[in-house]
């Protein structure tokens, strides 16, 4: 299958899974998470109408941003976790970072994007499965997380991203979606905002996302084949 096939697919996939749950296809996001991707294979995606990619390193990212540079219209985001030391290049190159797990970084990222005059949109990343080997800030800690970092001027909290444990089957996915979207709803509430965004769901389970509210799915393998 080529990317062309595979992106067309997967926007059936998401405008179906959409329809069931009496949600608008048009409001989610389908990312295209590109770490080890070539540039050639993001064009490629980009040629099938993919608008948003999600880079994991920021050395690598940068890269293919500056290779890329002269397309407009791509939006790039940060998905992966973000040392403190590389939040001064993060936010001169990207968009939307999801991966807010502590307060430290929350600090860096104020104080980077002050330096540049920006406001830095960002996702809290949640350990929702509570894995010792995931980013993420822990469940329990994530309402202190958001209070701390939405009184940063430089910063603005878009909504929530977690990665769940990875299980064959797809359905085990769910209560973690459900619960991730529960934080959200939670947070509205409490700190009277309103969060656009929940990322979650990726090539195995993003239809699964999808019905639970996901608004950016973030996709590699299904889009560009395995990884190397
Ligand atoms: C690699 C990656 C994805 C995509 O994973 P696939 O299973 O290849 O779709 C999504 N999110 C993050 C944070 C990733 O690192």
């Amino acid at each position: 299958m080529s990317i062309r096939e595979n992106v067309e697919r997967i926007r059936e996939i998401i405008y179906r899974s959409a329809e069931r749950s009496g949600r608008d296809p048009e409001e989610i996001i389908l990312l295209a998470a590109s770490k080890t991707q070539p540039v050639e294979k993001i064009k490629e995606a980009y040629e099938a109408g993919v608008r948003y990619f999600g880079e994991n390193r920021v050395q690598e990212g940068i890269k293919k941003i500056e290779q890329l540079k002269e397309i407009r219209d791509i939006h790039w985001h940060l998905i992966g976790g973000l040392q403190t030391n590389k939040a001064k290049y993060a936010v001169r190159y990207f968009e939307l970072i999801h991966s807010l797990d502590r307060e430290s970084l929350a600090d860096e990222l104020d104080k980077r994007a002050r330096k540049i005059g920006k406001k830095q949109d960002v996702l809290i990343e949640v350990n929702i499965g509570e894995e010792e080997t995931k980013y993420g800030v822990k469940p329990e800690n994530l309402e202190k997380l958001f209070e701390y970092s939405i009184k940063k001027e430089n910063i603005r909290i878009l909504g929530l991203m977690c990665i769940p444990p990875y299980f064959e089957d797809k359905e085990r996915s769910r209560p973690y979606f459900v619960r991730l979207r529960e934080m959200k709803e939670k947070l509205e509430r409490d700190f009277g905002v309103k969060l656009p965004h929940l990322s979650m769901g990726m090539s195995h389970d993003f239809d699964v996302a999808v019905e639970e509210g996901a608004t950016i799915v973030r996709i590699g393998t299904a889009i560009f084949g395995e990884r190397e």
